[in-house]
Parts: structure tokens; C-alpha cells; sequence
């Protein structure tokens, strides 16, 4: 019987660079999961035998498709859709759709192979996938932004299901987009089934599913603070971001006693030395969902805050941080003015926003750092709890849903220590949250045998 050899990690790595060229993102984001795995799997035959890792970081399928509309102009405008089945080993295919210009098939493999471990974390049956589009929705109408969403929908229906693999939204993608897609798959198919997530409350949303993600970065915040004998009160933090994550992660912060110093977007960020309170915050919300504002705005509106154009926040010292706005968005520099700073702990509300340089400083300076995969899993999680209703066909109270996504949320911080136990106090929650979530997708895989 042919016997494949242990490839070691920089062979692995070398293969997946050379077989996805041109895709820096999801070669980072491979690199990243990989460094831990292979010292877990080392003395583990099974997984190598069975190529668990190389078959992990070979998506399912990536489709691609043209999406046309017609702009209030009357003009033609085509941009490329896809769909990024990861991996259903554990579940159906689970993941957001992203529309921003930046969105190329390296960003959705990347996010693709991400939701998979972390969707894994959160302890439900949950595959991994990410969609999206080039698609910029800054400066286009209502309508415009109705006729994209129905005619990417009328592609990508064959694709998704309830029991097959069920978006959400993404950078790019909330409330009202969901609505509009889960329209048109509605007219399309006849069906009303749960087929997308971040649903309205009215037609089969969850409550909380908004507030899900920002608090569930702040809930694993505590934890880590928890488990070196710390609490949030009194602690100053800086976030990036203004949209859904990092207002909501504000909101908790400031509610758990801490003082939130910045939030930012692509303009530059906003500086209050004061601290934001409830009322700045709920001023943001409106001004960036419903009146689609710049965060520059901030400073006009409310004395004693600064506007820094083109500048990120990571500079400002404080105790927390949070990088709540987008892939690689921290970079080494910035993760070594942190520590220099005198930040302690890190909690990642986007996905990836720390590069691979940065989490090697956090990593060196042993200070409290949480992935993404693990951070954020928060917002998944109630989309999965949103499923679970729609199943059911019924929807659960508010202080339910709080109560299960802190508990999920605790969950994936004890799978953590599990397996990123450093002894001495520090916790490599990279490596931990890493090895959690392949170990229960690649013991489903070893279970299914090669398919
Ligand atoms: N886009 C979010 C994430 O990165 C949520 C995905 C979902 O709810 O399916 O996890």
C-alpha cells in the first residue's frame, strides 16, 4: 500500500503557495493555521495519511458568476460574484457575503478557510463558506443597490439551501441587502426557508443577531482578562471601525465599565479622550447605517474629539485593543506601538485584521491575543442560532439568546486554554483556537474517509 510521506511545514507551504498564485490573502491565512497544526499533528498518523490539512485548504468548490444591473443612469454594469464552499464537513456551508471593491477570490478563499475553523469553535453544526462581490455599494442608490443584490441572488440561488449552505451578511452587507436577497430567492424558488441569515425580525431574524458579533469580541475580552485575574472596569481601548462590529463592541465595552477612545473608517479615525458614552455611540449607528455618514464627522459634532485623516488608531496608547474594520489593517509597526504603548490584551472583531508580522510581536511580547476565528465567532454563532429557530419554526426570548451566546462564547475561550496552554500563565490563543477548530473538522473527515 502506497504510503504518503509526512510533508513538513515549509513543503506544505511552498504546494500552497504554488497552487494559488496571485492570492496573498488566503496564502497568509493558510500560513497562519498551518504553523500551529503541524506540531499538533506531528505524532498524529491519521491526519497525515489522510492529507487532512492539504484537503482543509482546498475549497470544496469556488464558483464564479457574472452579475449585470442596470445603474440609475440607464448604463450596463457587470462585476463578478462568487461563492466559496470551504468545507461542510460538520455542517452546511456557513458564511457572509462580503460587497466591497477590494473583493477578489483570494479574499473569499481566505475568509472561506477561516469560517471553517471558526464556525467549528462555536460548537454547532456549522460547514465554512464566504461569498461576495466587487460590487461598491458607496455612493449607489437604494434601487441601484436593490437591482444588484436581485440580480447576484438569481445566480447564486442554485447554489445555496437551508441544508446546503446559508450566507449572511459581510462587510458591505446588512440589513436591508439580506432583505433584498431573501426576496428575490423567495420569488425564484416559492420557498420561505432559512435560507440566509441576519434576517428582519418580522420575516424568521433572530433578535441579537445585530449585536452578536461586538459583543461576543467584548465577552471573549473578559474572559481572557478573567482568566489572568483582571476585569474590563477602568480599562481604556481603542477600536477600528464604525459599522455594526466596532459600535457594538463600544457599546459593551462602555457598558462593562471600560473607556472606548476611537473608532475609525477608510477616511482616517476619531480620537475622544473623553470616552465615548451610549448617546456618541447611538449617534454613530445613525450616522453611518442610516444617513451613510464619514466618521470624520464625529469630531465637528461632539468638542474635545480630533479627526486624523488617513491614520489608523494604533498609535493612541491604551490597555485594549480591538481592529474591527478589515483584513491586515494592523501591521507589525502598529502591533509593536502597542505594546511599546502598553497594551495588554488584543480581541480581533474583523476577520484577519492583524497580519502575520503583528501576531508574531503579540505572540513574542506574550500579551493576551485573540484571533478572529475566535473573537468574532460571536455573529455566527446566533446566525446559527437563527437557523436552529427557523427549524423550529418559532423565535426565542431576547435574555435566552444573550444568555446562549455568552455561554457559546465562554465555550470556544475554554477550548482555547485546552489546547493553547502555555503553562506560566499565558495562553497562545492563536495556536489554541487553531487546533480546536481543526480537530473537530478533521476527525468528521477522517470519519467520511477520501471524498
Ligand atoms: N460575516 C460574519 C463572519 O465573518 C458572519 C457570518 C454568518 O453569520 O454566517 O463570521
Amino acid at each position: 500500500m502506497a504510503v504518503t510521506d509526512h510533508v513538513d511545514f515549509p513543503t506544505f507551504m511552498e504546494g500552497v503557495k504554488k497552487r494559488n498564485p496571485h492570492q496573498p490573502e488566503f496564502v497568509q491565512a493558510v500560513q497562519e493555521v498551518a504553523e500551529d497544526i503541524f506540531d499538533f499533528i506531528e505524532d498524529k498518523e491519521d491526519y497525515h495519511s489522510e492529507q487532512i490539512l492539504r484537503r482543509i485548504a482546498e475549497p470544496d468548490r469556488v464558483v464564479s458568476f457574472r452579475v449585470c444591473w442596470e445603474d440609475d443612469a440607464g448604463n450596463i454594469r457587470v462585476q463578478r460574484g462568487w461563492r466559496v464552499q470551504n468545507n461542510n464537513a460538520i455542517g452546511p456551508y456557513k458564511g457572509g457575503i462580503r460587497f466591497h471593491p477590494s473583493v477578489n477570490e483570494s479574499v473569499l478563499k481566505f475568509l472561506a478557510f477561516e469560517q471553517t475553523f471558526k464556525n467549528a469553535l462555536t460548537g454547532l453544526p456549522m460547514g465554512g463558506g464566504k461569498g461576495g462581490s466587487n460590487f461598491n455599494p458607496k455612493g449607489k442608490s437604494v434601487r441601484e443597490i436593490m437591482r444588484f443584490c436581485q440580480s447576484f441572488m438569481t445566480e447564486l440561488y442554485r447554489h445555496i439551501g437551508a441544508d446546503v449552505d446559508v450566507p449572511a451578511g459581510d462587510i458591505g452587507v446588512g440589513g436591508r441587502e439580506i432583505g433584498f436577497m431573501f426576496g428575490q430567492y423567495k420569488r425564484i424558488t416559492g420557498e420561505f426557508t432559512g435560507v440566509l441569515t441576519g434576517k428582519g425580525l418580522e420575516w424568521g431574524g433572530s433578535l441579537i443577531r445585530t449585536e452578536a458579533t461586538g459583543y461576543g469580541a467584548v465577552y471573549f475580552l473578559e474572559n481572557m482578562l478573567k482568566h489572568r485575574g483582571e476585569s474590563l472596569d477602568g480599562k481604556t481601548a481603542v477600536i477600528s471601525g464604525s459599522g455594526n462590529v466596532a459600535t457594538h463592541a463600544a457599546e459593551k465595552i462602555v457598558q462593562l465599565g471600560g473607556k472606548v477612545l476611537t473608532l475609525s473608517d477608510s477616511g482616517g479615525f476619531i480620537h475622544d479622550p473623553d470616552g465615548l458614552t451610549q448617546e456618541k455611540i447611538d449617534w454613530v449607528k445613525t450616522h453611518k447605517t442610516h444617513r451613510r455618514g464619514r466618521i470624520s464627522e464625529y469630531a465637528d459634532h461632539f468638542t474635545g474629539a480630533t479627526f486624523h485623516p488617513d491614520a489608523t488608531p494604533w498609535n493612541v496608547p491604551c490597555d485594549l485593543a480591538l481592529p474591527c474594520a478589515t483584513q491586515n489593517e494592523l501591521l507589525g509597526p502598529d502591533a509593536r506601538a502597542l505594546v511599546e504603548n502598553g497594551c495588554t490584551a488584543v480581541s480581533e472583531g474583523a476577520n484577519m485584521p492583524s497580519d502575520l508580522e503583528a501576531v508574531h510581536v503579540f505572540k513574542d511580547a506574550k500579551i493576551m491575543f485573540a484571533p478572529g476565528k475566535a473573537a468574532n465567532a460571536g455573529g455566527v454563532a446566533v446566525s446559527g442560532l437563527e437557523m436552529s429557530q427557523n427549524s423550529e419554526r418559532r423565535a426565542w426570548k431576547e435574555d435566552e439568546l444573550q444568555a446562549m451566546l455568552h455561554d457559546i462564547m465562554d465555550g470556544i475561550h475554554d477550548r482555547c486554554i485546552t489546547y493553547g496552554d502555555q503553562g506560566g500563565g499565558y495562553v497562545d490563543y492563536v495556536k489554541g483556537a487553531n487546533i480546536a477548530g481543526f480537530k473537530k473538522v478533521a476527525d468528521a473527515m477522517l470519519a467520511f474517509g477520501v471524498v
